[in-house]
């Protein structure tokens, strides 16, 4: 795989600096039942690196400590560690929002049974990948069958409720990523096409779709490198980068935590190993959350930026120039 962190490193991106942290969002690990080829973090079935239990008790009380309203569960997925259904619990029962990164599949694999109905029972938010409606882009990008397999569990989850206008609390997210180096379309024209069609063919019903932007780093990167297209991806980023998406760049109000407990600015700057700028010789830790207030510091920036301000913008949540709802909003 081609190292991307070195092209990215000198840049003009405008210095940003963080507002009140409102959102952890904690990378379990990088096991993966799935190997995408888009995959920011280069997640698959042979990885090993999985946060250990000292980390995830660090995590419950930063959650407590710091009155965090969201927690936000990724990886890999986040699923596979032995501890997601005991964190989700605790969480739960401190009053925090949590959103399991669930890449639907996972429903269905051997060792998960009852992970739906523990999701519904525990109002666990779902953000669900599916990259498109139809089921060959679906497989040419995440592997074959996976669009069979997403629908089932997509299906699964609303006859638990979830999408449901009786059941307001489940909510169910949908995220869309183009399949190659293009921004994505609007979002709110997508979402539309999204409803019509999986409503139509499958039944299946949904809250809202986030459209995000590939970002130049880890396998999508690499993609770009092999293929001879970084200077064109990176082109069309930053001329289409847009300075009113900079107040709300997800890092702004958002902690990124990795399986070791290193905490960046967010999950594209842990991918890259990119430290925040004033942690010192060492990357800051989740325990140093327990007495620090990060607000104010700034945010540790390069040329990959451009991929959260192009365009409608890109977060976790979505569309920035859009009214993507807020993360703690169910609808
Ligand atoms: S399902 Fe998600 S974490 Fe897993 S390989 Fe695909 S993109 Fe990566
Ligand atoms: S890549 Fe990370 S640090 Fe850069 S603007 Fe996006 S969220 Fe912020």
């Amino acid at each position: 795989m081609h190292a991307t962190r070195p092209l990215l490193k000198a840049t003009d991106f405008p210095a940003i600096r963080r507002k009140t942290l409102d959102t952890l969002q904690v990378n379990l690990g990088y096991k993966c039942n799935q190997s995408c080829l888009h995959c920011h973090v280069g997640a698959s079935p042979h990885r090993t690196e999985m946060m250990d239990d000292a980390t995830i008790e660090k995590v419950l009380a930063v959650l407590a400590r710091q009155n965090i309203q969201t927690l936000d569960l990724t990886g890999g997925a986040p699923e596979l560690h032995s501890g997601f259904r005991s964190l989700v619990v605790r969480a739960r029962a401190l009053g925090v929002r949590v959103i399991d990164r669930c890449n639907l599949t996972i429903l269905s694999e051997p060792g998960q049974a009852g992970l739906a109905e523990f999701l519904a029972a525990h109002q666990v938010e779902i953000t669900a990948s599916l990259p498109c409606y139809s089921p060959a882009n679906v497989d040419r990008q995440r592997g074959d069958g996976v669009f069979e397999r997403s629908i089932a569990g997509l299906q699964q989850l609303n006859a638990l409720g979830y999408a449901q206008a009786s059941r307001p609390e489940l909510v169910l997210n949908l995220v869309y990523n183009p399949q190659g180096p293009t921004l994505p379309p609007p979002q709110a024209q997508l979402q539309a096409d999204y409803k019509r069609e999986l409503l139509a063919h499958f039944g299946i019903r949904f809250n809202h779709l986030f459209a995000l932007t590939n970002m130049p780093v880890q396998r999508f990167g690499s993609t770009l490198v092999s293929k001879g297209q970084w200077a064109t991806y990176m082109q069309l980023l930053r001329s289409a980068h847009r300075p009113e998406n900079l107040d709300t760049v997800m890092c702004r109000t958002l902690v990124s935590v990795d399986w070791q407990g290193h905490l960046y600015d967010c999950d594209f700057n842990q991918m890259l190993g990119m430290a925040a700028p004033e942690s010192g010789p060492r990357a800051a830790r989740i325990e140093d959350l327990l007495d620090q207030d990060v607000a104010g510091r700034p945010i540790a920036i390069a040329d990959h930026c451009y991929g959260c301000t192009a365009g409608q913008g890109s977060s976790c949540g979505g569309a920035l120039g859009e009214a993507s709802p807020p993360l703690a909003q169910p609808t």
